[in-house]
């Protein structure tokens, strides 16, 4: 026997919707350089209109890839709505990657029209080598308000304004009808090996994401929240908080390029922010300006609780909050997890006692969702606590394939997603234990990639940089812990000539990768180690190099 309830399709366009009707006067605020910038929700919804309108205008079509290059703005916010409800996909690029690793990139998701702010447009030239690109629009984020604008053209030549480009869209536009499978966005992820890959959302994973967002037992994203989100829109949707916002209508509030912790503090203050989200090493630098006097910690009386993720909360940090009264809620996600994977919020039947410790787990899967623990004999692990493997997960939020431009509807392929007795399963390449309650806890990773401040850094690219060196015999990169940003990279080199320094081969990766990609230092080594299939012994170097504290530090 079938239910007979109604089979309503789960598409983003449901957030215009509510927000139009429920929450007209909310607020979205933007941080700027001159103040704070503020929009109505009813205000954005007819924005968000006339921007699809002058897509479609434009010849943007449906499954076309719509990319953004920028900061968290009200802006930014529109092209997250409008291009998913006109049935395009929108494509958020990394600012802080290399040029070539964009290029790479916009040109796999074939990327056809890209908004640019005006304060990293001078980055955004140094693309080079598009195959898709046919139009480019710029977002005029430094011209203090009220001023007339800068030009486009002046910014990146050929490009349009963003305002200039909503006027040629009407405000009537008619949302088509979605089908809820359909992609919605776009994001691509470090692959352990090989190129980024595209993690496909659809309009039914974000919307339902979006829901887990707003559980009490997750986040608990409320219409009486005003939300900072600071972790970047380019990464993993901003960990769901923009649409979940919308779709709750919470008073949003975006940071733009301040995310300093001057600029954090005054924000909090100004707007009465009652939840925000940021990797560790944004809420690290806060409580050190706090520490050093340097911000009134009153600032932050409106500041409820705080999400934490992309790498593991220290208890340094847990207990520095909780003594500020911010409550700290540690989440764990991926890219490829939307990424709302687990959040340790702390069990009724769990003793008191345990509740700190639990907290710094990273936690319970959200509702839906279900994790395992698969040992390297390929068993499933009983939730012992103690029994390691890699952390696996299913859900109606997680990836399902990676995407690919010659198959771009199939599933599967990659080594990275199992099938078990019909279930899917995504491989996370972390390694981790599940506690008789529930709670997944990471122990390691099988990832060979170093995270620094949030962002990925490849080893392997730079292993494969420094190969190439002609004073260089081979390297190895590994991660080694670091106050700010978690980890740094730490170059193992074994080098045929003995006059070769550190300075002048982190000189020589400068010239092929991001600034904040190079290794802060290369120690010379005999030999590196190797395994007993001749693979580099990167668990015996970590380990030589555990207590290795880089320059800086
Ligand atoms: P990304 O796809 O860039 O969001 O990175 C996802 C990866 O970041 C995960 O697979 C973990 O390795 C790491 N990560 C995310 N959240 C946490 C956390 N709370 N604790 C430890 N590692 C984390």
């Amino acid at each position: 026997m079938q239910g007979l309830m109604q089979d309503v399709p789960l598409t983003l366009q449901m957030l215009l919707e509510r927000a139009d009707a429920l929450y007209p006067s909310k607020t979205i605020a933007t941080k700027r350089e001159d103040g704070v910038h503020r929009q109505t929700y009813a205000q954005t919804v007819d924005r968000v209109a006339r921007l699809a309108a002058a897509l479609q205008a434009a010849g943007v079509k449906p499954g076309d890839r719509v990319a953004t290059f920028g900061w968290n703005s009200s802006r930014h916010l529109e092209l997250y709505l409008a291009v998913p409800c006109m049935g395009a996909v929108l494509h958020t690029l990394n600012i802080r990657l290399h040029p070539t690793q964009i290029a790479y990139i916009a040109n796999h998701a074939e990327d056809q029209t890209v908004f640019v702010d005006a304060s990293v447009a001078a980055l955004w030239q140094q693309v080079r080598g598009l195959n898709t690109v046919r139009r480019v629009v710029v977002m005029d984020d430094l011209t203090p308000e009220g001023r007339p604008g800068m030009s486009a053209e002046s910014a990146i030549p050929g490009a349009d304004d963003y305002e200039a480009f909503l006027e040629t869209g009407g405000t009537a536009f008619r949302w088509p009808k979605l089908d809820e499978n359909q992609a919605a966005a776009m994001c691509y992820t470090s692959g352990t090996t090989g190129h980024p890959k595209g993690v496909v959302y659809a309009h039914r994973s974000s919307l339902l994401h979006s829901m887990g967002v707003l559980f009490a037992d997750t986040l608990a994203l409320s219409e009486r929240d005003t939300a900072l989100v600071i972790v970047p829109q380019f990464h993993a949707n901003a960990w769901g908080m923009p649409y979940a916002a919308v779709l709750t209508g919470a008073d949003l509030v975006l940071p733009s390029r301040f995310t300093d912790p001057a600029s954090i503090a005054s924000v909090v203050a100004s707007e009465q922010v009652t939840m925000s989200a940021a990797v560790p090493t944004i809420w690290f630098g806060v409580l050190q300006a706090i520490r050093g006097g340097e911000i009134d910690p009153a600032a932050l009386a409106s500041l409820e609780r705080i999400v934490v993720g992309g790498s593991a909360v220290p208890e340094a940090l847990m207990r520095g909050y909780d003594e500020l009264g911010i409550r700290i809620l540690h989440a764990w996600g991926m890219t490829e997890t939307s990424p709302l994977g687990t959040v340790a919020r702390v069990k009724t039947t769990v003793p008191e006692e345990q509740a700190l410790r639990i907290r710094l787990t990273q936690g319970l899967p959200t509702p839906t969702l279900r994790v395992r623990i698969v040992t390297e004999d390929g068993s499933v692990a009983p939730w012992d606590g103690k029994t390691m493997g890699e952390l696996q997960i299913s859900g109606p939020w997680i990836a399902d394939a990676y995407y690919e431009p010659e198959a771009p509807d199939q599933r599967g392929g990659h080594d990275r997603f199992a099938d078990d007795d019909g279930t899917r399963w995504l491989k996370t390449g972390d390694v981790a234990v599940i506690d008789h309650e529930g709670y997944v806890q990471l122990v390691d990773r099988t990832k060979d990639l170093v995270k620094s401040g949030g962002e990925w850094i490849s080893t392997l690219e730079l292993e494969n940089l420094l190969a190439a060196h002609a004073g260089v015999v081979e390297a190895a990169v590994i991660a080694v812990p670091h106050p700010k940003w978690d980890e740094r990279p730490l170059a193992c080199v074994v080098s045929r000539d003995p006059d070769l320094t550190s300075g002048q081969l982190c000189a020589y990766l400068a010239e092929h990768l991001a600034k904040w990609q190079v290794p802060d230092d290369v120690v010379f080594i005999d030999e590196v180690p190797k395994t007993s299939v001749g693979k580099f012994d990167k668990k015996a170097l970590r380990e030589r190099y555990r207590e290795y504290r880089l320059p800086d530090t």
